[in-house]
C-alpha cells in the first residue's frame, strides 16, 4: 500500500480504512528511518490489527544491511530522507517520473523561487529549464536580480523547505503548458511587476529585465 496523502496521520489513516476488513492478516510497516512505524504500529494494534510487524531502523538501515550482506534490495530506487540530501540512492532503478516533463527521473529538488519553495520530482533538463523553479511563474521572479526579488517578496509569506510538495504533477504540467503560453505570446506572469518602482540600495530606479527570448518554441 502506498497512500496518497501529505501527512503521516493521513497516510495512517487511510491505510488503516483500506485494511478495515483485513485485520487478523499480518501488516508490515516500513518508513524512512523507523520511527514513525514505531508509532504506526502502537496504533495499528490499539485499532484491532492482530499481527502487526514493522522495519526496525526503517528503509536506512535496510539498505544498509542488504549492502553490508551483499543481497539484493527489495526498495528499489532512491530513499527520501529528511536532511539537506532530501534522498539517498538504495539501488539504480529510477521509479519516478519528473513532475514537469514526465520522463523518468528521481531527482529531488525544491523550487529555488523563496515563496513557493514546493517540493517537486524534476530532472536535470527542466532544471535547467526553469531555472531551477517550478514554473515559468516561479522562473520569472527568480530571474530577477536579488534586489528586486527582495522588494518583490516583502509581505509575502516564505515557505520553509520541504513543507509543501506538488500533490498533482498533471495539474503542474497544464499549468506550465498555459504559463508557457502567456510567455510565447509576450505576456508576462507577474502583471504586478510592472507597477512596482524598484529602487536600489542607492535610490536609484531599477529597471526590469528584458524578456528573454522564449527557448520554448525551440525546445520541442
Ligand atoms: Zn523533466
Ligand atoms: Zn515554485
Amino acid at each position: 500500500l502506498l497512500p496518497k496523502a501529505e501527512t503521516f496521520r493521513e497516510a495512517v489513516e487511510e491505510m488503516m480504512e483500506q485494511l478495515e476488513d483485513r485485520k487478523h492478516e499480518p501488516v508490515l510497516l516500513y518508513c524512512t528511518g523507523g520511527i514513525r512505524c514505531e508509532k504506526a504500529s502502537a496504533w495499528f494494534r490499539h485499532q484491532g490489527f492482530t499481527q502487526v510487524g514493522q522495519l526496525h531502523g526503517g528503509i536506512i538501515d535496510y539498505a544498509r544491511q542488504v549492502k553490508a550482506h551483499g543481497l539484493e534490495s527489495r526498495y528499489k530506487g532512491r530513499n527520501f530522507v529528511f536532511d539537506g540530501r532530501l534522498a539517498e540512492r538504495v539501488t539504480e532503478d529510477v521509479v519516478g517520473t519528473c513532475f514537469q516533463c514526465g520522463k523518468p527521473s528521481d531527482r529531488i529538488a525544491n523550487c529555488l523561487q523563496e515563496t513557493c519553495n514546493v517540493l517537486l520530482v524534476q530532472c536535470e533538463a527542466c532544471a535547467e529549464r526553469y531555472h531551477d523553479c517550478c514554473s515559468p511563474r516561479c522562473r520569472e521572479v527568480h530571474d530577477l536580480p536579488e534586489a528586486m526579488r527582495r522588494i518583490w517578496r516583502k509581505g509575502k509569506r516564505t515557505r520553509s523547505a520541504r513543507q509543501k510538495v506538488v500533490r498533482d504533477p498533471e495539474a503542474l504540467r497544464a499549468r506550465i503548458a498555459r504559463e508557457e503560453e502567456v510567455l510565447a505570446a509576450g505576456g508576462s506572469l507577474h502583471p504586478e511587476l510592472t507597477d512596482i518602482t524598484f529602487r536600489g540600495s542607492q535610490g536609484q530606479e531599477l529597471a526590469l529585465p528584458e524578456q528573454p527570448e522564449q527557448e520554448a518554441a525551440a525546445a520541442h
